[in-house]
């Protein structure tokens, strides 16, 4: 395996391989870049089919956390761990305690997180041995459930786009087609609902579903299969990637994507698709990033008001990124991308001279 090869085509500064007989663990940490500030990401628990394709995972998931903060105007870097394991069976505290102590080891130039497969009850073991973890729960001082921030983000992703489209922002009267009802899910229905919209939703698990008409009124329930065909301004993925694809696009009857779901393009190609359809792209890790900014707070102490304030600003950041798309003639998803390499070089630059004891905010 040409390890070094894969760390240059993408431009990722380190990799740790954490081991330890004792515990079983075989981890997997990548730093993608550090330029402004420590590298964030969680610690994802699977079983991947081989060590490379963990290293893969890794790779790409950490440099995807370069452009995530740096999109989000943190002064955080991209990193992410994977952990070779089940999740239903292979957890115990000693497991997380070791990882803990890798995480550790790297002093601070990696921040862990939960993610897919790991819980903030593993992240408390985590912190166990290290300082350098997030998402800890309010009693213990941390941020919480990530989840009613990240749809309080992707409302303000969709009111960007909506403004963009039609010179109006208010979702009153508009109807949003949200896929998935799990966490993020079911506060973006409340806030949709809340704000004068009508919510069409779908979902394979019965009891969210049951939730959300118990705890709102008027939400129309559709099968999985034909959320992507419901007629409506907004369609929300809020339960898996790839869902715009070859498939379903053509069946899309909205004018606005904009959704908590990670990856939600199957491939590159699918945004120049959606513009062509005129169906306008509010890009998946910026509308998302509601919960990174949230937990991000807990690095300089946790405060609720200060994390919502900043969960806001994805609506400017939103019409930003469409601005850049218009100006450029480039999809929204690519300019996201410009948006976050563009910061990322422009603080690179500035001149790195003596200023005694320095200080940098990781956020705004
Ligand atoms: P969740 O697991 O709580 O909810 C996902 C929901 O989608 C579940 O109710 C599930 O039953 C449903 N679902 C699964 N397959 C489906 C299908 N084929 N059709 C319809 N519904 C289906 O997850 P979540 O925390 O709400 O996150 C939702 C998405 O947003 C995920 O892709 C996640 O990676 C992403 N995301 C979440 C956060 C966060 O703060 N939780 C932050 C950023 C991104």
């Amino acid at each position: 395996m040409d390890i070094f090869e894969k760390l240059a085509a993408r431009s990722h500064e380190q990799v740790v391989l954490c081991h330890d007989p004792v515990t079983g663990l075989r981890a997997i940490i990548a730093i993608h870049d550090t330029t402004l500030g420590p590298a964030l990401g969680g610690t994802r628990m699977w079983t991947y089919a081989d060590d490379g394709a963990a290293l893969k995972d890794a790779l790409r998931l950490s440099r995807g956390m370069t452009y995530k903060s740096a999109a989000s105007g943190l002064n955080l870097g991209g990193g992410k761990a994977v952990i070779i394991g089940n999740s239903k069976t292979d957890k115990n505290e000693m497991l997380f305690r070791s990882y803990g102590r890798f995480v550790q080891g790297i002093a601070g130039r990696y921040i862990t997180a939960e993610d897919v497969g790991t819980s903030v009850q593993d992240m408390e073991w985590v912190r166990m041995e290290t300082d350098h973890v997030v998402g800890i729960s309010r009693s213990l001082g941390g941020s919480g459930d990530p989840s009613p921030f990240t749809a309080l983000g992707v409302l303000g992703g969709m009111r960007a786009a909506l403004n963009w489209q039609t010179g109006s922002d208010s979702l009153s009267g508009k109807s949003v087609a949200v896929q998935g009802v799990g966490h993020v899910g079911y506060h973006l229905v409340r806030h949709v609902i809340e704000a004068g919209g009508r919510v069409v939703v779908a979902d394979i698990d019965s009891d969210n579903l049951r939730k959300v008409t118990t705890d709102f009124d008027g939400v129309e329930i559709v099968e999985p299969d034909t959320i992507y065909d419901a007629p409506c301004d907004i369609f929300a993925p809020c339960a898996l990637g790839a869902v715009i694809n070859d498939e379903t696009l053509p069946k899309l009857k909205c004018s606005i994507v904009a959704g908590s779901a990670n990856n939600v393009l199957d491939k590159d190609r699918h945004a120049t698709a959606l513009a062509e359809r005129g169906i306008l792209y509010a890009p998946d890790y910026v509308v998302n990033a509601g919960g990174l900014m949230n937990v991000a707070n807990e690095l300089e102490g946790y405060n609720d008001a200060r994390a919502t304030q900043q969960v806001q600003g994805i609506y400017d950041i939103t019409t930003e990124i469409f601005r850049i798309a218009r100006e450029e003639s480039i999809t929204t998803a690519e300019a996201a991308d410009t948006l976050a390499e563009r910061r990322i070089a422009s603080i690179a630059r500035i001149k790195d001279s003596y200023v005694g004891q320095p200080v940098r905010r990781l956020r705004h």
